[in-house]
């Protein structure tokens, strides 16, 4: 079989490109090494309810472009999401808001929440934050970096706050109103029916092989099933490091692992996303899946999320962005440049702690370089 493209990778991105590649007329393969498409947005029904296999994905954008491409595979709910933060036997809402600021200081108004954060901010005299420990204390003061950000992020990235870049912690809208909603982005929701159906819509078509492994098939010029496959070009959407066999070393990633079980109540929390922010708790959130789509089923299936360092054997989740990481990226991106028939996308493949959203955009400004405007 011969295409004009091997798309490795069914998630988002892959699925995308194949999309727009087919409607170019081009002939796409596109293949998994797990048995599903949809890389990490797989959503799988269980008792009715859509379980967000691989973490909790709400799709948020400011980008009309963006909320109007991926409508057209899916209707969106209204889901706005609002996580609750449990720091020992203290209960918050998320994002930094009002809300939070009245609970944890007994008190009403937006100046005297400012107030409370000018004075804990001077203690530190931080001009530039320089790591994610400065950014959180300069935004929000000591307290609400003590109970809310500093457990919880050292859980979930396995790594000392000094010792992370700023930005990840700049995610999160942080306001002075009774406000909260976790995005500030114009669009927001969870598709009804779930997304592996989006990605199932996108690759209506489109010749897609799960279990199958990239690197086997580039050895051999099989498929498993001793299929013959010749292609001109390659979408590459797996980790760029491995692409290259590590020859520089390998970049590091974060790794999540779910518990998840089916519980005979119809409401366990009370919300889709509860936050466990004290570093004892060895878990970082709860997810009660059916509160995204305001599911009404008798039972319920939640997942504990359990962060860990990635290793060869595991799902890797999230690029750590470092000095380090970015520094070792640039010399497997220069030495991607130099393939001439490989293009490389996604949180993998770009190393990028990418937003759905982003994901999207990435692939259609890819597609556009490929195929022009
Ligand atoms: N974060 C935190 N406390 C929370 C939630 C998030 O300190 O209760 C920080 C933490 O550093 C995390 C970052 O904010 O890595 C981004 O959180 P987000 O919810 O965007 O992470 P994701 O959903 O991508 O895992």
């Amino acid at each position: 079989m011969k295409f004009d493209y091997l798309v490795v990778g069914a998630g988002l991105f892959g699925a995308t490109f194949a999309y727009e590649a087919k409607k170019r007329n081009k002939k796409c393969l596109v293949i998994d090494k797990r048995d599903h498409i949809a890389g990490n947005v797989y959503t799988k029904e269980e008792s009715g309810i859509n379980v967000h296999v691989y973490g909790a994905h709400i799709f948020h954008t400011s980008d009309k472009k963006i909320w109007e491409y991926i409508n057209q595979f899916a209707e969106f709910n209204n889901y706005i999401n609002s996580p609750v933060a449990v720091y020992k036997d203290e209960l918050y809402n998320l994002p930094f808001n009002m809300n939070t600021f009245s609970k944890m200081w007994n008190i009403k108004t937006p100046a005297e929440a400012k107030e409370i954060i000018e004075k804990q901010k001077a203690e530190y005299k931080i001009d530039e934050p320089k790591n994610l420990e400065e950014q959180a204390l300069s935004l929000a003061g000591k307290d609400v970096y003590e109970k809310l950000i500093k457990g919880y992020t050292e859980k979930q990235w396995g790594r000392k706050c000094t010792e992370l870049p700023s930005f990840i912690i700049k995610r999160l809208p942080m306001r002075f109103t009774y406000d909260n909603n976790y995005f500030n982005d114009r669009f927001q929701g969870i598709p009804m029916g779930g997304y592996t159906k989006i990605v199932e819509k996108m690759l209506d078509g489109i010749d897609v092989r799960v279990n199958e492994d990239f690197f086997e098939l580039k050895k051999n010029g099989k498929l498993s099933d001793g299929t013959e496959v010749e292609y001109d070009r390659i979408l590459f959407t797996g980790q760029i490091d491995e692409y290259f066999d590590s020859k520089f070393g390998p970049l590091e990633y974060r790794s999540v692992r779910f518990e998840t079980e089916e519980i005979d109540t119809d409401n366990y929390q009370g919300n889709a996303v509860v936050n466990y922010t004290e570093r004892e708790v060895p878990y970082t959130r709860i997810i009660e899946h059916k509160h995204f789509e305001f599911g009404t089923q008798p039972t319920t299936i939640i997942s504990r999320e359990y962060s860990s360092e990635w290793k060869p054997g595991v799902e890797p989740y999230y690029p750590v962005n470092n000095d380090k990481n970015n520094a070792l990226y640039e010399k497997y991106a220069a030495e991607a440049k130099k393939e001439g028939n490989v293009i490389f996308g996604g949180r993998l493949g770009q190393y990028k702690y990418y937003d759905m959203d982003k994901v999207l955009m990435a692939a259609l400004d890819c597609v556009e370089e490929e195929f022009g405007k």
